[in-house]
């Protein structure tokens, strides 16, 4: 198989394609316009490899998705490419909505008339892989309730609003077009390759160097976290063996408060790190204003996944964190560079 991964410089996309590379024998296309959250340096491992290729392209530009589709003629595509931070959402919602649903829209057009193209065989073979986020359901109210597949979408932030409508077309260019596309929405990823500013690497990143761990409000909004790899390994088994239509919700069966996650990142800093003249680390947590809309809990029922496709969460939350922050002090110069902005300047790409 051939596969573009569209956002593939991005946190999740990197995983994607270090996993198809490293553990399958497909080549993958990475279609991706390098936004701030787009970073070569995450692809280094597979920058080599002959089945790697780089297309440096915006998704909302329709003659440059198609003439990628036309010279590389892919059997599917996983659709990750977003603007993907909340808090951005709520400073510029724009951009949101371009990347989100128009690049959405665009792709699916160009994937449209490219599956048309096909013979019969390569045809039915053809995936257009689309990966959301559980925040497209609202938040949960009563402790046990979980999202499920059927949950109705109820969207809080202009991140989450973007996201909803994206799906709703690509369920609509399967029931319209006849277009073979699959849904995916996962709860919150923590991993290696993480943008510093989302919460996981910015608490890790700031108590290293003693500044202060900002926490919304109280700090018991709950998340249900995914270890990115985990992910990675989930939607390639859904874009293997996932069937054609349906929508699956992953999740990792990990729900904690925001300021648990802190903790715990704070107690492994202490012990992984003695010799910092911060610890203990929890010194640092400080509470901050809450963003304004901030849905309490999050929880999937990643059930169908795991009933059909067999797929499990290979990573607890205690070994995916540990991992995470064990990864982080390995590799503080990928965080360095991030954070001058050096990634930006120096981009090493791939001839194709
Ligand atoms: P990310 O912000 O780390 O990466 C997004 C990537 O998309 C970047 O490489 C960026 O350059 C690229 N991109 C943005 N706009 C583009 C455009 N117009 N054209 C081409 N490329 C563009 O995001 P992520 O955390 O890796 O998330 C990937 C996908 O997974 C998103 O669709 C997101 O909604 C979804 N998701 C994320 C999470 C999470 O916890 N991070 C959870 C569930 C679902």
């Amino acid at each position: 198989m051939k596969i573009i991964v569209t956002g593939g410089a991005g946190f999740i996309g990197s995983a994607v394609i270090r996993h198809v590379i490293r553990n399958t024998d497909n080549s993958v296309v990475n279609l991706d316009k390098l936004t701030y959250a787009g970073n070569l340096e995450s692809l280094s491992e597979v920058v080599g490899s002959e089945r790697y290729a780089f297309e440096k392209v915006d998704i909302c530009d329709h003659a440059e998705v198609a003439r990628v589709f036309r010279e590389h003629q892919p059997d599917a595509i996983m659709h990750l490419a977003a603007e993907s931070h909340v808090d951005r959402s709520i400073d510029g919602p724009a951009a949101f909505i371009q990347a989100n649903i128009v690049g959405t829209y665009i792709l699916l057009e160009a994937a449209r008339q490219y599956w048309l193209g096909l013979d019969d065989l390569r045809k039915a073979a053809f995936r257009f892989h689309h990966i959301s986020t559980d925040e497209v359901y609202g938040d949960l109210e009563a402790p046990e309730e979980l999202f499920t597949e059927t949950t109705p979408y109820a969207p809080s932030s202009p991140y989450s609003a973007s996201k909803a409508s994206s799906d709703h077309l690509v369920r609509a260019w399967r029931r319209t077009y006849g277009l073979p596309t699959l849904v995916t929405n996962c709860s919150n990823n923590y991993g290696p390759y993480h943008f510093p500013e989302k919460l996981i690497p910015l608490i890790i990143l700031n108590a290293l160097e003693g500044k202060p761990l900002p926490v919304y409000g109280s700090g018991s909004q709950v998340r249900d976290w995914l270890y990115v790899e985990d992910h990675a390994r989930a939607l390639y088994r859904v874009l293997t063996e996932g069937k054609v239509g349906e929508t699956y919700n992953i999740g990792g069966h990990n729900e904690k408060q925001n300021i648990e996650v802190v903790r715990t990142l704070c107690e492994l800093l202490d012990e992984l790190c003695p010799d910092s003249p911060h610890r203990p680390h929890a010194l640092l947590i400080t509470h901050v204003q809450d963003r304004p809309g901030h849905d309490l809990r999050y929880a999937i029922d990643a059930s169908k996944i795991q009933r059909e496709l067999g797929w499990e969460p290979e990573e607890t939350f205690e070994s995916g964190i540990r991992k995470t922050v064990e990864w982080y002090l390995r590799n503080l110069e990928w965080c360095r560079r991030v954070q001058d902005g050096s990634y930006q300047r120096e981009r090493l790409g791939s001839p194709i």
